[in-house]
């Protein structure tokens, strides 16, 4: 169900048709948002600390020596949770990708935009970490606007420059970080200690990535989400009337009206003083309605909270809510979209739960050799040889051995062990040999087990070519 227009009647739905960051001639507008405060603004605090340590330190955590996290896309190694994936693992992969797909919709359909405000990197860089280095250099918005405006002088040089060289070093320090992730800290370690000649293309990618953060902190910035992020342009098809969001009571804050002492008592309780606007970081004005700019930041619950608090009204007449529950006062969260949702994400769960528990720590191919013939020996029995490759998806070295287990018959090993190193593989050669009495037919299914410290860790189905035996 697509989202609606907001029940709030609105002549002026300009808004709808422009995007705040472009003037009428397509040129950019900066904003320069008021300094935040509040409840919401202090929880958010915490919660962006604790996502800031994960974010730089996930690279860097070891499991049992191995990387935590690890996305190389390059060397399609991945490391997930301390658990390496390969690329013959790609039917899960592409299972967990769908499931998590299917999750952000169910998600947003009931919480709308949380995760935009709350978990988001964009979000947390931009509004923790290089907004409140921008108040600390420049001052609150008043200061910023003035400096904004202001000829080049030696001050705006001075404060311009300090930016610029931290917001540089921010993002270098945030491209390290990415790189990491690509490449696995141990190569990020080499890059930093060894001659930049032996990891010009790991160089390179730091550079562009470093190019790319600064880029956008500053000057893309909210546009990140308006114009680039596939989510925020999703939230028309996400979003509908049941849905949680950062939202305007417009049935008690209407028809607004400016505070004073003979205020008209037929008016609602919005007093029409902007701090809702001036606080928001995507230049919107949240009594218009739900918005694709809004990012639910919450800054201006926390402004209009405390406007709420200095006129002596209740709080909230910004804050989380449907447009469903403002307008009838109940909040539906199992609306038949949301159980039809809750109902594919349990299929996918339980479907992603089997694959993952039946995933081997090997992948094995055996394939009859091409060109050789079944070949009948002296006492009767027909043998065949087949190519085999194992590839070992653990950490470490695996020696493995090959068992016939069905029909009954012997299978022997072209050479001695078979030692596979560790996210590496081997490949061999092994003879299958079965009586003449067991030939019922030209292909005769093989069960093969791969057996590992005496446990059978995966099995092949292959078959037993008759129709050629000399
Ligand atoms: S901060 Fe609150 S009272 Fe002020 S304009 Fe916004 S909604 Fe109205
Ligand atoms: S409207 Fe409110 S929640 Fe949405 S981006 Fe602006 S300040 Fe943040």
């Amino acid at each position: 169900m697509a989202a609606q227009e907001p029940l709030i009647t609105k002549t002026d739905k300009s808004f709808r048709d422009a995007l705040t960051s472009v003037d009428d001639k397509g040129e950019r507008v900066f904003f320069h948002p008021k300094k935040p405060k509040g409840r919401y603004w202090n929880a958010r605090k915490i919660v962006s600390y604790v996502l800031l340590a994960l974010m730089f330190s996930g690279p860097f955590i070891r499991v049992n020596g191995h990387p935590f996290m690890l996305f190389n896309l390059l060397e399609r190694e991945f490391i997930l949770f301390g658990v390496a994936f390969w690329p013959q693992d790609f039917k899960i992969l592409v299972l967990g990708f769908i499931t998590l797909v299917v999750f952000i919709v169910l998600f947003t359909a009931v919480f709308g935009r949380l995760f935009c405000g709350w978990i988001c990197p964009q979000t947390i860089f931009m509004e923790m970490l290089f907004r409140r280095i921008e108040y600390w250099i420049d001052g609150d918005y008043v200061a910023q606007k003035k400096l904004a405006a202001a000829d080049w002088n030696a001050e705006k040089i001075r404060k311009r420059g300090i930016k610029f060289a931290i917001f540089f070093a921010i993002s270098f320090f945030i491209a390290n970080i990415f790189l990491a992730y690509l490449v696995g800290s141990d190569e990020l370690f080499k890059m930093i200690s060894e001659p930049l000649s032996q990891h010009a293309g790991s160089f390179v990618a730091l550079v562009l990535f470093t190019g790319v953060f600064f880029f956008v902190y500053w000057w893309f910035r909210e546009q990140a989400c308006t114009i680039v992020c596939p989510y925020g342009r999703l939230q028309g098809v996400l979003l509908d009337r049941n849905s949680l969001n950062v939202a305007y009571d417009f049935v008690r804050g209407e028809p607004r009206g400016k505070h004073g002492r003979n205020r008209d008592e037929s008016l609602g309780d919005c007093i029409d003083c902007n701090q809702c606007v001036v606080v928001c970081p995507t230049g919107i004005d949240i009594r218009n309605g739900t918005q694709l700019e809004c990012v639910n930041c919450t800054a201006c619950i926390d402004a209009c909270d405390e406007v709420m608090d200095k006129v002596g009204k209740p709080r909230g007449l910004i804050r989380y809510a449907s447009e469903n529950s403002i307008v009838a006062k109940v909040r539906k969260v199992f609306t038949p979209r949301v159980v039809i949702y809750s109902a594919l994400l349990g299929i996918l769960l339980v479907l992603f739960g089997y694959l993952l528990t039946t995933r081997t720590i090997t992948e094995t191919s055996i394939l009859r050799a091409r060109g050789q013939m079944s070949v009948l020996q002296a006492d009767g029995s027909v043998k065949n040889l087949y190519m085999v490759k194992t590839i070992n998806k653990s950490f470490d070295a695996l020696e493995v051995s090959y068992v016939l287990r069905e029909p009954v018959g012997r299978l022997q090993l072209v050479g001695q062990n078979f030692t596979v190193p560790p996210q590496g593989y081997r490949e061999g050669a092994v003879f299958v040999i079965l009586e003449a009495a067991q030939l019922t037919a030209p292909q005769v299914p093989i069960i093969i087990d791969i057996v590992h410290n005496g446990e059978v860790v995966e099995t092949v189905k292959t078959s037993f070519n008759t129709s050629s035996t000399n």
